[in-house]
């Protein structure tokens, strides 16, 4: 992972010394939504026309302040925090499309954000990634493609989950996300190349965690004590990915569990093995990340097989359209 990174930072730093720009590409015909398929509307908090742009406020935490930018600009510098820039085009076009509808979904749930007069933060904890030094050509020319483009389902905009690597099938909101509420029908889990895609030592992960921090996770998350546990099962789960974990005797969700103990340690709640040997209880898995909706590497490896944007979207969001916002 460290390795990725140096390699986007490095690639950024060249975008930035050449600071060349693309011409404009022509935009592909808008896609009509299927027969049946009922069209989505900008949200009204935004709205400046049909079919226009609109505009957007963001506030930028690293300056403290909030900036007014095109909508099609703040979704490059979310596509290019997001994603290694350095990406097929069709892989950072999906992206593009799941940036744009999952910024326009919340908009259209809460208008501005809870306490702040912005509709997005480059916070992770209030809104999503945004790093408009990261954008690049590559990025550029994703988000030109796709412009306007968005995920729909009955008229509605999609919820736009997406992971890093889920591990060759994605999850339901339910297994993955340990989501309460009405599970959205076009979220099941599919296929997916990303265990082929992905460098070869980082598909299996395998981290050791103490028995007392596990005791004090459940203890934090369900209000129950596991005493001194010598057994953890998985109790039920989909696909191999587990939803409920059973410790000493108490049932506690995996995907709370990981993120109590550490997300970055316990990369996702696939697990292979789990084996509790004396103080240390340790778990095998593949995927990083809560395997919901659009896996990177899934998405990588489809766009390699020369998918476009759209279809790979559609490949994780199955029966959903694509339908354009703005030319
Ligand atoms: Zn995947």
């Amino acid at each position: 992972m460290r390795r990725w990174l140096c390699i986007v930072l490095v690639l950024v730093l060249i975008g930035s010394l050449g600071g060349c720009r693309l011409f404009r590409r022509p935009v592909p015909p808008a896609p009509e939504p299927p027969d049946g398929e009922q069209k989505v509307e900008i949200p009204e908090e935004i709205f400046q026309g049909e079919n226009t742009e609109p505009e957007l406020r963001v506030y930028i935490a690293e300056q403290g302040q909030t900036v007014t930018m095109m909508f099609e600009e703040y979704i490059q510098g979310v596509v290019a925090a997001e994603m290694d820039t350095d990406w097929p085009v069709e892989a950072l076009a999906a992206q593009a499309i799941k940036a744009r509808t999952f910024t326009l979904q919340k908009i259209a749930e809460q208008g501005t954000l809870p306490n702040r007069d912005a509709h997005a933060s480059s916070d992770i904890q209030e809104f999503q990634a945004y790093n408009a030094e990261r954008i690049n050509d590559n990025v550029r020319e994703a988000v030109e493609k796709t412009r306007g483009l968005v995920s729909v389902y009955q008229g509605e905009f999609v919820r736009a989950w997406f992971s890093a690597y889920c591990g060759g099938s994605t999850a339901t909101p339910e297994v993955g996300l340990n989501f309460q509420g009405d599970p959205p029908p076009y979220l099941q889990p599919v296929d997916c190349p990303c265990y082929e895609t992905i460098d070869e030592d980082e598909r299996e992960w395998t981290e050791s965690f103490s028995r007392s921090q596990i005791r004090n996770a459940v203890r934090q998350i369900t209000g129950d004590d596991p005493g001194n546990f010598d057994t953890v099962t998985i109790a039920s789960e989909e696909n191999g990915r587990a939803h409920m974990l059973e410790i000493g005797g108490v049932e506690v969700s995996a995907p709370e569990l990981r993120l109590t103990l550490d997300s970055t340690e316990m990369r996702s709640t696939w697990y292979t093995d789990i084996n509790v040997a004396g103080d240390n209880v340790t778990f095998s898995g593949r995927g990083y990340g809560h395997g919901v909706g659009l896996c990177q590497w899934g998405a990588r490896g489809f766009a390699e097989d020369n998918r476009n944007a759209e279809e790979i979207v559609q490949l994780y969001f199955p029966n959903t359209s694509v339908q354009q916002l703005w030319e």
